[in-house]
């Protein structure tokens, strides 16, 4: 699970590109590789479909790209809950767009944490009330929050953070950047080598499409309140995420992409 380095000689060049890529990994998932446990590779993950129809398109794509990982598919199901309260569902991923109000947010990713580090169910949520402002209301904003949400669920965390540098490329969207009004944003190679790298192991148990059996605590985060302690804030004030700790290794990581 841990990086591990190779003793080998390195040239100046090669030391750079190595220096690169592990700061890189390291910035790019948060705390533990957080992740779903399964018993071998690629492994399906379904996602639930509570997205209206001017959703279907960015959640398709987005479906398709993530599906593009050598370890992983996704796949659309019926949805299994309301959109508005967006009820997790245990081994799977639930994805919904509603007009949550002026709650400060894009988007959201939730996921449900046992053992310290196997994601057993999320949650995506986008939120149109800011999405029918024409100013989000693009293929880049929305292309770019509903690939990134879906990402996190994933066990990624961001590229960068940092709204006003220059964009990676090629572009990915676990970047913050403002994307053009006409771009569709998608993952980049560098997302695709780290699903590989925190997908590496395989584990003895799954935690895709079983039943799990929980208390009625453990399903809601809906409120911020309920999201528990922010333990980072970009620069920026654009990312955060929260960690609720429920003890015995489990816990709910809330992803948010703050509106500007
Ligand atoms: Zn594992
Ligand atoms: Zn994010």
């Amino acid at each position: 699970m841990k990086h591990t380095s190779i003793g080998v000689a390195i040239s100046l060049a090669a030391l750079a590109v190595f220096a690169f890529a592990t700061a890189a990994s390291a910035n790019h998932s948060w705390g533990p590789p957080y992740h779903w446990a399964r018993t071998s590779n690629p492994f399906t993950l379904k996602v639930g479909d509570n997205v209206s129809s001017s959703w279907d398109f960015y959640l398709d794509t987005a479906i398709a790209d993530w599906s593009q990982s050598s370890v992983l598919d996704m796949t659309k199901v019926a949805g299994g809950t309301r959109p508005k309260t967006c009820r997790p569902t245990a081994g799977r991923v639930e994805s919904c767009s509603a007009r949550y109000g002026n709650t400060g947010w894009l988007g959201i990713a939730q996921i449900w944490i046992t053992g310290g580090e196997h994601i057993t169910q999320g949650v995506v949520k986008v939120n149109d009330y800011y999405f029918s402002q024409p100013y989000y209301n693009t293929a880049g904003w929305r292309s770019l929050v509903m690939c990134q949400e879906p990402g996190h669920t994933l066990g990624l965390g961001h590229q960068d953070e940092n709204f006003n540098n220059d964009p990676i490329q090629p572009h990915t969207c676990m970047d913050y950047f403002i994307p053009e009004a006409n771009e569709i944003v998608h993952p980049n190679q560098h997302d695709y080598e780290q699903l590989e790298d925190i997908y590496s192991h395989l584990d003895t148990t799954t935690t895709i499409s079983q039943a799990a059996t929980s208390p009625r605590s453990w399903q809601s985060a809906q409120a911020p309140r309920e999201w528990g302690r922010e333990i980072h804030r970009s620069p920026d004030g654009q990312a955060s995420v929260f960690v609720r700790d429920l003890g015995l290794g489990r816990r709910i990581v809330t992803h948010v992409f703050w509106a500007e």
